[in-house]
């Protein structure tokens, strides 16, 4: 690694979120001298308003059917009680608990921590608050932000950021988008108790996901109260009383107490002088960056969401941990960003890895796929009319399985594993020589029979 004494630091990072803090740590134990600038909380979107609040919101949501379903196992159930306040200060709680665990873990690599909103000079000056900084390198790492449709009264709509801190549960929400984020709070709101509509302007939910998920998940969600208009679209909020009056384009009106915009995120770019500094951003405002994460300026890097690449918190880090090894140890390394498994925390979750049916079709030509869709064990008892999918998308030439997908209870968990069968290129063959484990939904994985060859049509 070299040192170039010159500059106050050999990398300055903007961001202290999922990208910024593991660029930073890694940089910092190559023997980087790192500073690291943060303008809200530490920890970045994933820890303080994102994956983890999320996922401990959508916990609370599941415990509404488990009470249910007890009953079919021989409990008798008290009614239960629901309070918002308590589940609210106890993810606070926890968020902060994680919060001073990253300060802790920069701290500890020898990071210097400074508070406030952070700039790009030039190639390498950064300014924070009146402060200046030079560095041999630059890390982006603002990560993105959601953005609200410029209709009149979206002023008066939240997004994510705001439903992690609401004062109560809103009795009537409206979710507007079709995205992950979308339906998940829809299925948090809805399992908490509140009368939920998710109105969306396209075709179905979760767009460029397996169409068979899409259309499974829709169903199931409205199975549980959750009601879906698409091709649907908001046109005016009003404020109306302690409620809201939403127009609609059709002409139709809904009476909530909340809209949540969940219609996508922009990254963070605006305002963080990269265009006086020659970083060329895409259409959207996003980092243009190479395999290495290196912008159009060489000294100045970017990583995460900020780069429109794959908004996902272990694609941040990844990208940090590659940018860290490439700067400092001498290892240029590029991320993979094929085959990357993910999950929709979803009422039910939903779990998927490599192409879904369509995009497959697209480039293999014919496919052979295996799907199933059947009521799960534990629902004989609970009586909950609940049906899982699985589907295995194979190559038909080659064999491989190049996409599992799944809706189900512990869907993430599952494909996870699953994830490094298909990026490990293994066939259908393989899969079957796997013995199952039973009774549980994955061994479908490894038993599925009935095929149906798809020819794409050219
Ligand atoms: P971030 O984590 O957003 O960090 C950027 C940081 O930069 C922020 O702390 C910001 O305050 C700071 N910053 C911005 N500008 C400046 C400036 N000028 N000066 C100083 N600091 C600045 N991903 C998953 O993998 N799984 C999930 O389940 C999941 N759920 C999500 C749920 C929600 C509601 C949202 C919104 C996102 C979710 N994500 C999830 C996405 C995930 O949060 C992001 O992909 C991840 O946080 C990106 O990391 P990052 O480092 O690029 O940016």
């Amino acid at each position: 690694m070299s040192q170039d004494k010159k500059y106050d630091y050999d990398l300055f990072v903007i961001g202290a979120g999922s990208g910024g803090v593991r660029a930073s740590r890694m940089s910092a134990g190559y023997g980087a001298r790192v500073a690291i600038a943060e303008d809200y909380r530490v920890g970045g979107t994933c820890v303080i308003r994102g994956c983890v609040p999320k996922k401990l919101l959508s916990y609370a949501a599941h415990f509404h059917e488990d009470f249910e379903d007890a009953r079919g196992f021989g409990w008798t159930v008290a009614p239960p009680q629901f309070s918002w306040p308590t589940l609210i200060a106890n993810k606070d709680r926890e968020i902060a608990r994680l919060e001073a665990i990253y300060i802790k873990l920069l701290q500890g690599s020898g990071v210097e921590l400074m508070q406030g909103r952070a700039q790009v000079l030039d190639a390498h000056t950064v300014s924070v608050g009146e402060k200046q900084f030079s560095a041999a390198h630059i890390l982006l790492a603002t990560g993105g932000w959601p953005v609200k449709p410029a209709i009149p009264g979206a002023e008066l709509a939240i997004t994510s950021n705001e439903a992690f801190e609401l004062p109560e549960l809103p009795q009537r929400v409206l979710v507007v988008g079709g995205g992950y984020i979308a339906v998940e709070f829809a299925g948090i709101f809805n399992g908490l108790g509140s009368q939920v509509t998710l109105s969306y302007r396209g075709e179905e939910i979760l767009r460029g996901f397996d169409a068979d998920v899409q259309r499974h998940l829709h169903e199931e969600m409205e199975k549980k109260g959750v009601r879906i208009l698409l091709h649907h679209e908001v046109s005016a909020i009003t404020r109306a009383g302690g409620a809201l009056d939403v127009a609609c384009a059709d002409g139709t009106r809904l009476t909530v107490d909340a809209v949540m915009f969940a219609t996508g995120r922009k990254p963070n770019t605006a305002g963080l002088g990269l265009e006086g500094a020659g970083v060329r951003l895409d259409a959207g405002g996003g980092v243009l960056v190479d395999a290495h994460s290196h912008t159009s300026v060489a000294s100045i890097h970017a990583v995460g969401d900020v780069t429109n690449r794959i908004a996902l918190t272990p694609v941040a880090i990844r990208e940090g941990a590659a940018l860290a090894a490439t700067l400092f140890n001498n290892t240029p390394t590029a991320v993979d960003h094929n085959d990357i498994p993910t999950a929709v925390f979803s009422q039910p979750p939903v779990g998927t890895v490599g192409d879904g049916e369509s995009a497959a079709l697209k480039k293999y030509g014919e496919l052979d796929v295996y799907k199933t869709s059947f009521r799960a064990l534990k629902h004989t008892l609970s009586g909950r009319d609940e049906r899982t999918l699985m589907k295995l998308i194979v190559d038909a030439a080659s064999q491989r399985v190049v996409g599992a997908h799944m809706v189900g209870a512990d869907a993430p968990e599952i494909i996870q594993g699953i994830g490094i069968a298909v990026r490990a290129g293994l066939t259908k063959s393989q899969f079957d020589a796997t013995v199952g484990i039973h009774p549980t939904a994955a061994e479908e994985f490894v038993t599925l029979k009935d095929k149906l060859r798809v020819r794409a049509h050219l």
